[in-house]
């Protein structure tokens, strides 16, 4: 599939690059479309302190899409289904992830930020966040 694979500073390169594998509670996303927002353009120009030296990851954190394929477990999505995928997980437990911001959270992940994200024909993500729990 084709994608936006950052480099280094000021170095995006359309690349051709394997689909993302999906795993058990996983899905594939197909991307219709994805926003640039201040934090892709900290991305862009080095400035972001996930991107180090050395990263070379897809970025995109504003994705919808359709899902094109479930990972084994998953119970709340479907083939076809159109998403916005929230891209912000945190542990869940700590005092910035309990009052939901998560994206302070000392451990916390985003597709685009800390994965590959949604520059590209499909993303991969997640069907819970790591802080959702079978409450209700
Ligand atoms: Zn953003
Ligand atoms: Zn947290």
């Amino acid at each position: 599939m084709l994608a936006v694979v950052y480099h280094s500073p000021n170095d995006l390169r359309v690349e051709d690059v394997p689909m993302p594998k999906i795993g058990e509670g996983e899905l594939l996303v197909k991307v219709i479309s994805t926003s640039i927002c201040g934090t892709d353009l900290r991305i862009f120009h080095g400035n972001h302190r996930m991107y180090k030296p050395e990263t070379v990851r897809i970025p995109g954190h504003e994705v919808v899409g359709t899902i094109a394929k479930v990972g084994a477990g998953v119970k709340n999505y479907t083939v076809g289904q159109r998403v916005f995928c929230a891209p912000n997980t945190g542990c869940g437990h700590c005092q910035q992830c309990m009052t939901g911001n998560n994206n302070l959270c000392a451990n916390y992940d985003a597709i685009g930020v800390t994965s590959d994200g949604g520059f590209a024909e499909h993303a991969q993500a997640d069907e819970l966040q790591k802080n959702d729990h079978d409450c209700c």
